[in-house]
């Protein structure tokens, strides 16, 4: 375990996909103790409209507590996917994000939304549906305040099935982005055929597109793809002025990146957000 500890920094995603069946058993069982520990924590990015400049939204992205500092998603969400764990983990930043909602309302702040990043293996196999309609209920979400973060690959594997609970969480009030558009095996046929509200951005094509000429073309595109079809668009990864600066010309409608703030506990976003009002 120490040895698969050290090397996890560095591993990328089929390396700890490939790591030995039995290391991948010990470590399920240390995310399942991690959220009976409640050693998980969300951190909140502030998402800008760019017409005005105000906090919209909030993307809630997981942590996991180790000691001094955290260990990033991307490095446990994959094993809690293959293990089935995303399952209980994803009620809880579902419930936990409820949560930081009615504290937002509590500050006068009941009109931003929340983001949540919604696994395609909590899609398919959880009843999602029914968790946001009690989670709705219980801490009385207004329609709209909560929006779910979808990846390409959900809308690969089980198109009809995916496109069923989007139009189910839709009409449950629940907002729709698809998450990263470009990066994977991005369809124009996902666009035009499932209900969405948002086109995020992957943040591959906002790097330096005040001046990188493709990425300018990319992001021209999207955002007039976007425009034609109806939807949202969010840039991700701003992290400079003259980014933005470039996004809020082009017609880009959302950002979200370093340069607006990096994700941190809810009660520090909510300060930023109180002294940008
Ligand atoms: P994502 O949904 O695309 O989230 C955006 C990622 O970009 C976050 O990484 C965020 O911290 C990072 N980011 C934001 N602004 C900047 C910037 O200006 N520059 C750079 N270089 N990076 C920026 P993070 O938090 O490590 O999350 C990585 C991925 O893990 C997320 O990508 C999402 O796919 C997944 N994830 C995070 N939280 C959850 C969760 O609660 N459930 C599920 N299923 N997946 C999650
Ligand atoms: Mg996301
Ligand atoms: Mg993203
Ligand atoms: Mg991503």
């Amino acid at each position: 375990i120490q040895a698969w500890q050290e090397q996890v920094p560095t591993l990328a995603y089929d390396r700890v996909m490939a790591v030995q069946a039995a290391e991948r058993l010990v470590l399920a069982r240390r995310i399942r103790r991690a959220l009976d520990r409640e050693e998980f924590e969300l951190h909140y990015q502030p998402i800008q409209r760019l017409s005005d400049g105000r906090i919209v939204a909030l993307e809630a992205l997981l942590r996991w507590r180790q000691g001094e500092g955290y260990v990033p998603p991307d490095l446990f969400i994959p094993l809690a996917e293959a293990s089935g764990l995303i399952v209980p983990i994803g009620r809880w930043t579902l419930e936990q994000a409820a949560r930081a909602h009615v504290r937002l309302a509590e500050r006068g702040l009941g009109d931003v939304a929340i983001a949540v990043n919604v696994s395609p293996v909590q899609l398919l196999a959880d009843d999602v549906l029914e968790a946001i309609g009690e989670l709705r209920e219980r801490y009385s979400v207004p329609r709209g305040a909560l929006h779910v973060e979808l990846t390409e690959s959900v809308l690969m594997r089980r198109p009809q099935v995916a496109r069923m609970r989007m139009l189910e969480l839709r009409v449950a009030g629940v907002r729709i982005s698809i998450d990263d558009f470009g990066t994977g095996f991005s369809s124009m046929a996902y666009l035009r055929n499932l209900p969405l509200d948002y086109v995020k951005i992957d943040r591959a094509f906002v790097r330096e597109v005040h001046i990188d000429q493709r990425n300018a073309s990319i992001c021209r595109a999207l955002i007039s793809l976007a425009r034609g079809l109806d939807l949202g668009t969010i840039a991700e990864g701003v992290e400079s002025a003259e980014e933005l600066a470039w996004l809020r010309a082009n017609g880009c409608d959302q950002a979200q990146g370093y340069h607006i703030g990096r994700p941190v506990p809810l009660e520090q976003v909510i300060g930023l957000i109180q002294a940008a009002a």
